[in-house]
């Protein structure tokens, strides 16, 4: 089994040849920063979504989900810290006129001007090899629009840079209807806007992302024990409900100059993706912030009351945080495995079998052959009904179809041939072994 490290052109590839991403508008040239999901891609991230909801909200007795509108009153966005603080450092080439992350030219988590243009002091432009750069500068990362027919100052909004805004402006919404005491918790699933100054890795950094966040609204005093236990929620998670190899993953502690403005403490969790170790969920510690700061300028009171004290407080929020499409880039890399079985080279994806976007693959041996067709019809119908996510695959001989259904991690490829029309068997075929076995129709429809 070969386990050298699968580069970025052979996921991208994949991807590409089986229908899980596509360049958004591809047919005119693409758009740096935005990605289509292909069939089974859009297989995949709902099967991400609906493990993560199911952890979160419905196994949880409570933490409750809403899905706020993607345009908020731009209020939201200065109360929250954005309008001013959402910024990413940033050079420009005087010479060819690309623009780069300073942090990253400079190979540095810190985003202090200072320390950045000393750090560039030396550096040239890795676009058209120059050193005539500008001095680093702070660069607002949210998308503007306006609201209504008049374009002017007063109708700008901003696409939302993160699911969380809706969450905190809610949080009383959410606390009354659903009479609920702390601590609990927030989550949402939803599109978040950034305009990144290089947007690159595939879909690990984009424009249009898709969030997963859940903010969960404590008392102060259990904050340490909180992050912990939500720390080890995304680490149990990735592990067990996604089957990721811990290998493949690191912590990583922000540095003081590292943290978001609003955080206390931030530990992300880094997946080994094909560049290198980087950020895939975060877990933050937002103190008061974003209550104290929307109590501050909506003017509204958000105090929790606490029956037992009798005394108000702005409760504390522990928020966990990841991106959708790092995780299914991660899972994808995760499971990519090229190896050769029988003396055959192969690609296969090792997903989770729960993951796979298809569970079954069901092929009648021969697609001439009018009694195997039909035999096979039924039984892909059986499981279709039972499981839902079944593929009927009759194209191209028997090994070709294995080879496909490997690429993108079905578990099991069920064959109907002429013995099976004698004794009502089917060979079943492993994804991972390669072993086939021979079962009886009735067991196959039962699993
Ligand atoms: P980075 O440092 O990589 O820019 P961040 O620290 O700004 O990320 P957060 O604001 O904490 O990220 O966002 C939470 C999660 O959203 C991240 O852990 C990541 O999974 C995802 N995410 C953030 N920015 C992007 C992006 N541009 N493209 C894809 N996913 C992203």
């Amino acid at each position: 089994m070969s386990n050298t490290k699968v580069s970025m052109e052979d996921i991208v590839s994949l991807c590409k040849r089986r229908g899980f991403v596509f360049q958004a508008s591809e047919i005119y040239g693409g758009l740096a920063g935005f990605w289509d999901y292909g069939p089974l891609g859009v297989e995949l991230s709902n099967k991400l979504k609906a493990e993560w909801w199911k952890a979160i909200v419905t196994d949880k007795d409570n933490v409750f989900g809403v899905d706020g509108a993607v345009i908020q009153n731009p209020k939201l966005w200065e109360a929250s810290g954005h309008v001013a603080g959402f910024t990413d450092p940033l050079v420009d080439c005087k010479n060819c006129g690309a623009r780069h992350r300073a942090d990253h030219l400079a190979g540095t988590d810190s985003t202090d001007l200072v320390e950045l243009t000393r750090l560039l002091k030396d550096k040239t432009c890795p676009k058209c090899g120059k050193k005539d750069l500008t001095k680093p500068r702070t660069y607002n990362m949210m998308m503007k629009t306006w609201v209504g027919p008049v374009e002017d100052e007063s109708s700008v909004a901003y696409l939302r840079p993160e699911t969380a805004g809706s969450i905190f402006t809610n949080y009383e919404n959410v606390r009354e209807t659903m009479r609920a005491k702390l601590p609990f918790g927030v989550a949402q699933i939803g599109k978040a806007f950034r305009n990144e100054i290089s947007p690159r890795d595939f879909i690990f950094r984009v424009r249009e992302l898709e969030q997963m966040e859940m903010q969960y609204f404590i008392k102060p005093d259990i904050q340490e024990s909180t992050y912990q236990e939500w720390r080890d929620f995304a680490w149990q998670f990735l592990t067990k409900n996604l089957g990721i190899k811990e290998s493949n993953l690191q912590w990583h502690e922000h540095a003081e100059n590292e943290r978001a403005h609003y955080a206390a403490a931030a530990h992300d969790i880094y997946f080994n993706y094909p560049q290198s170790f980087k950020e895939l969920w975060g877990t933050h510690n937002r103190t008061d912030y974003d209550l104290s700061s929307h109590q501050k300028i909506s003017g509204k009171d958000l105090r929790y009351f606490d029956e037992q004290t009798k005394e108000r407080l702005t409760p504390y929020v522990i928020e966990s945080s990841v991106g959708l499409g790092r995780m299914l880039l991660a899972v994808l890399v995760d499971a990519y495995t090229e190896e050769e079985i029988k003396g055959e080279k192969r690609v296969v994806l090792k997903l989770k079998p729960e993951l796979a976007p298809y569970r079954f693959a069901v092929s009648p041996l021969l697609k001439n052959k009018q009694e195997l067709v039909e035999k096979a019809r039924e039984v892909y119908q059986a499981l279709k009904k039972k499981h839902g996510n079944v593929v009927w695959d009759d194209n191209g001989n028997i090994g070709k179809r294995y080879r496909r259904q490997d690429e993108i991690g079905t578990p099991e490829c069920i064959v109907i041939d002429f013995q099976t029309l004698e004794d009502d068997t089917i060979t079943v075929r492993d994804r991972d072994t390669t072993n086939q076995k021979r079962v009886k129709v009735s067991d196959i429809k039962e699993s």
